[in-house]
């Protein structure tokens, strides 16, 4: 009691003692840095430690690994990353036999480590702003789609002639702001990942998706990954005799991590943020995308549970794209509900009202600006006619069936049917016909294409209409697509590596029913990527001139949208009040792990965990002072979105206390609006790392190598 009492008064005191340190909306990429005064904030090292041009600096022990962010915490590429980021990784490498996924991974030698299959990491080397060349290529004459093209065009080019021949260096221009500024950035790139600790499903996933974005938190979402090079230093693909990466900068863990209030900053490279979108982009995805994709990908999930129930290899199949849709459903909910919440759209409605009596009360800027906003909603208007049957085209697109039918007769029309291509893309089918679920893939194409039949009839493909009949009734949709499968050459995959030994003609001839349908749906997209060409030109036009005006009235200069750069953000350890009477604290601990342990999945901690919890038989360095227990996860104010994912959490010396891997459900939102009420992020403690490490993993080996213990 007592000791709740205290804890209870010092988080009090915290919120208020505070106040005056407050963190800012934004993730600051590298060329903003220097300018942040981080030192009036809490840092307590020098800035160009943390980011240097001319000097390694903690910038250059991050990297991009998995979707997500990894950092460098040793000087032999050990990594420490998410669990959610490993994942894919712990999955191909899993067999119900050795199923790592659900037991954990330890390679307690250097040989025993995994190739994490499909894994690669960048490191950012250096940037340089290319806004004048990229934009330089545009002409008064072009029409929208040419605009486009051209910038895209370019882009690449400069990407390209950046590379040259450079080995180990990859180099690509990020657009900062659509159609204002563009920087390239120059990548070390590395081909050999593997993994090296994986801690069990249930705890790297404690919780599941009942407590993903969600705090209070007891997840222990991080693992360890290694980076290898060719023994000469270069870049390889994995191969036995590679060796360890050295990084050019390690970041030191802080085995005594953090306590409420403190400051910590994050490096890592945030996927998206649509902050500067105006009211008819936000409202196109409140009322049409984010609904649409959330009750597909909810119906995908729920599919997928009932195919694969009691068959453990078919799990493991499933399981990555399982995860993946549950989290991304989860997410959208939660922002379709903080969008309400915030009344966002009207909100911002009334915002752009105002900046179009500004831009009319000031001639300079209405001889610029006067029609932009009209003309950019009409952009979006047009958008949400059509942005349902681009969605399902593009989720069609991605059947397994659909996708590779539409390679094999690309290549035939292409001739491409002999040679290295054609034995890769054989290869290719092969591998994939053991792996689909043939059942699973039907059930999904039949529910799109059903979709498709509720479009207004001008949207609708006549080869979709044709092959699903005009049926308004799913399960007769799906009867035709089984039907039709039986009678189709890709029935198996012998039949499909006939289609890609056929002519041209012979193609072009074909009735095959599946044959038929992909080519309704190529002729669909090519349409589709004209209109989006055209759109994509006439926004980068607008959004620039949207900005500019917004500049102009709020007197200063904005910091770009997230684009999977490498950005900073800064914040404290703090909690937050998510709703009326409720305040949550900022810290969770292994007494409320086992709080919540049912012993059913997903609260199913390993027996050992409560046991050490039970017994207190551990160290007492891995508990925290303040709450006498150890601590698990922590939540603070800075700014993070995807891709955030596995990125450290480094304290005021620029230490690392925990690996970010989370946002609670209110923050969600703030890929579109970021506050200091709700934005909270959540991160693995560190001292919770090394004790799963040293306790369930008896990777004591581990703990030598990051230099504690
Ligand atoms: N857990 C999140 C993700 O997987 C990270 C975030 O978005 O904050 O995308």
């Amino acid at each position: 009691m007592l000791r709740i009492s205290r804890l209870t008064t010092l988080f009090v005191f915290t919120l208020f003692f505070v106040v005056g340190l407050t963190a800012d909306e934004g993730m600051y990429p590298l060329s903003e840095i220097s300018r942040l005064d981080l030192k009036a904030k809490g840092l307590k090292i020098d800035v160009s430690e943390i980011y240097n041009p001319d000097g390694v600096s903690l910038v250059d022990a991050i990297c991009q690994v998995g979707g997500g962010t990894g950092e460098f915490v040793s000087a032999d590429g050990l990594i420490l990353t998410n669990h959610h980021i490993a994942f894919s990784g712990v999955t191909n490498a899993s067999t119900p036999e050795h199923d790592y996924l659900r037991d954990g991974f330890t390679a307690s030698t250097r040989e025993a480590e995994y190739p994490a299959q499909g894994y690669m990491c960048r490191i950012t080397e250096a940037y340089r702003d290319v806004s004048k060349e990229v934009l330089g290529v545009v002409t008064d004459g072009m029409s929208p789609a040419e605009r486009s093209d051209a910038i895209q065009e370019q882009m690449k080019k400069l990407a390209k002639d950046a590379e040259a021949d450079r080995e180990n260096i990859s180099c690509e221009v990020s657009e900062m702001f659509p159609g204002k500024s563009y920087v390239l950035f120059t990548y070390r790139i590395i081909r050999d990942v593997r993994l090296v600790y994986v801690p069990p499903l249930a705890v790297g996933n404690y919780g599941g998706e009942i407590d993903n974005w969600v705090w209070p938190r007891h997840t222990g979402d991080f693992s360890f990954l290694r980076a290898y090079v060719g023994p000469d230093g270069k870049t390889a693909p994995y191969a036995k005799e590679n060796v360890p990466y050295k990084p050019k900068r390690f970041i030191k863990v802080a085995p005594k991590g953090v306590s409420d209030g403190d400051f910590v900053f994050i490096l890592g490279y945030p996927g998206r943020t649509y902050r500067h979108k105006s009211a008819d982009y936000i409202a196109l995805y409140q009322n049409t995308i984010l609904p649409y994709l959330s009750a597909r990908y909810d119906y995908m999930i729920e599919t997928m549970e009932n195919a694969s129930e009691g068959d453990r290899a078919l799990q493991l199949e499933f399981a990555d794209l399982m995860k993946g849709l549950a989290n991304a459903t989860k997410n959208y909910k939660g922002k379709l509900q903080g969008l309400r919440r915030l009344g966002l759209v009207e909100k911002r409605r009334a915002e752009e009202a105002e900046l179009q009596k500004y831009i009319e009360s000031n001639p300079e800027l209405n001889a610029k600006f006067s029609k932009t906003q009209k003309e950019l909603s009409a952009v979006y208007k047009g958008y949400e006619e059509t942005a349902l049957q681009e969605i399902i085209a593009s989720m069609l697109g991605r059947n397994q069936y659909i996708a590779m039918l539409s390679s094999v007769m690309k290549a035939v029309e292409k001739g491409d049917v002999t040679g290295e291509k054609a034995t890769r893309l054989q290869e290719f089918i092969e591998k994939q016909y053991g792996l689909i679920h043939q059942e699973t893939e039907l059930e999904f194409l039949a529910t799109l294409l059903h979709d498709f039949q509720k479009l207004p009839a001008d949207q609708r493909p006549a080869a979709v209409t044709a092959f699903a009949g005009s049926e308004t009734d799913r399960a007769k949709v799906l009867a035709r697509v089984r039907e039709a499968f039986k009678k189709s050459a890709i029935a198996t995959h012998a039949g499909m590596a006939v289609v890609l030994g056929w002519d041209e003609e012979k193609l072009a001839a074909s009735k095959d029913p599946f044959v038929e349908l992909v080519r309704g749906l190529n002729a669909l997209n090519e349409e589709i990527i004209l209109r989006r060409r055209t759109r994509d030109g006439e926004l980068k036009r607008l959004e620039a001139e949207f900005l500019d005006a917004k500049m102009a009235w709020q007197k200063k200069d904005f910091i770009p949208d997230a684009n999977s750069t490498l950005r900073l953000t800064y914040g404290y350890i703090r909690g937050y009040a998510p709703a009326d009477a409720t305040i949550y604290k900022p810290q969770t601990t292994l007494r409320g792990l086992v709080e919540k342990n049912t012993g059913e999945e997903p609260f199913n901690a390993p027996a050992r965990l409560v046991e050490l919890y039970n017994t207190r038989s551990y160290d007492k360095s891995y508990e925290d002072a303040l709450l006498e227990d150890v601590p698990i996860a922590m939540l603070y104010n800075m700014d993070t979105t995807g891709g955030n994912s596995g990125s450290p959490v480094l304290n005021a010396r620029g230490e690392l206390v925990g690996v970010n891997f989370d946002r609670a459900f209110e923050a969600t939102v703030n890929d579109y609006q970021w506050s200091e009420d709700y934005s909270r992020s959540i991160g693995a403690d560190i001292r919770y790392v090394l004790f799963v490490a040293k306790y369930l993993g008896q990777a004591d080996f581990l703990l030598r190598e990051l230099g504690v213990h």
